[in-house]
């Protein structure tokens, strides 16, 4: 059997958890999300979680050691056997070259790897983040594009929405700039590979998605019963 390993790229708010997400659905494989990872050890209060709080709040990259031991541990787990959609790493050289190796004594030639760079201006990044609001139930909206039915309230669980520390003007053009300087030149990697494939995030949420899927398709033998 072989694996499909699919890398999510794009700058924040380009909605690459959101395509992760549905791509896992129609792959039945899982989406690893690391800011959601992160969080989660942030909010049980672990000792990574306490470590990394201070660098997400202001928008900066938490330490790869820290980042590096989450990826270990979750690509132990079982359900990555047939592959998986990660979504947020790598994000720099060092965390890539991590990852590669990682990958490497379980990745066979016939696998299909593949990165995914979701394009968006930085100007319709700050738009988007900028209205973006969560729950604490987990739901996540946009006052423009995706609002709740009652001003900044959950739909879901009637809780006040807020906006995440690192979605503040401040922090989010330090993220835009940490993400072209960071990661977008680790894309010359997969691009020198013939693994890239660039998707216009500037549109709809479902003509993105089909987007990608019509391009996987082309590109390799994805089971296509999935779709
Ligand atoms: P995200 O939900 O993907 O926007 O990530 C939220 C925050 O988690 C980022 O602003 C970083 O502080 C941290 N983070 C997520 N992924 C990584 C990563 N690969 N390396 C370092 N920090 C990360």
């Amino acid at each position: 059997m072989f694996k499909t390993i699919l890398l999510i790229f794009g700058p924040q708010g380009s909605g690459k958890g959101t395509q992760a997400e549905m791509l896992a659905k129609k792959l039945k494989l899982p989406a690893i999300s690391l800011g959601k990872l992160l969080r989660y050890e942030s909010d049980i209060g672990s000792n990574i979680g306490r470590q990394a709080e201070a660098y997400m709040e202001k928008g900066e990259l938490v330490p790869d050691g820290l980042t590096e031991s989450i990826v270990r541990n979750r690509l132990q787990k079982e359900d990555v056997l047939a592959g998986f959609i990660l979504d947020g790493y790598p994000r720099n050289k060092y965390q890539q070259d991590e990852l590669i190796k990682l990958l490497g004594e379980s990745v066979k030639d016939n696998d299909n790897i593949y990165a995914i760079e979701i394009w968006i201006s930085d100007q319709e990044a700050i738009d988007r983040i900028g209205g973006r609001r969560i729950c604490d139930c987990g739901a996540v909206y946009h006052l423009k594009y995706s609002p709740p039915k009652k001003d900044e309230i959950c739909d879901l669980c009637g809780r006040k929405l807020y906006a995440r520390d690192d979605d503040q003007p401040s922090a989010i053009n330090k993220r835009l700039k940490l993400y072209h300087s960071e990661t977008e030149p680790l894309l010359n990697y997969w691009l020198k590979k013939n693994k890239l494939i660039k998707i216009n995030g500037e549109r709809k949420i479902n003509e993105i998605q089909n987007e990608i899927i019509k391009k996987l398709k082309k590109r390799n033998r994805i089971s296509y019963d999935y779709y």
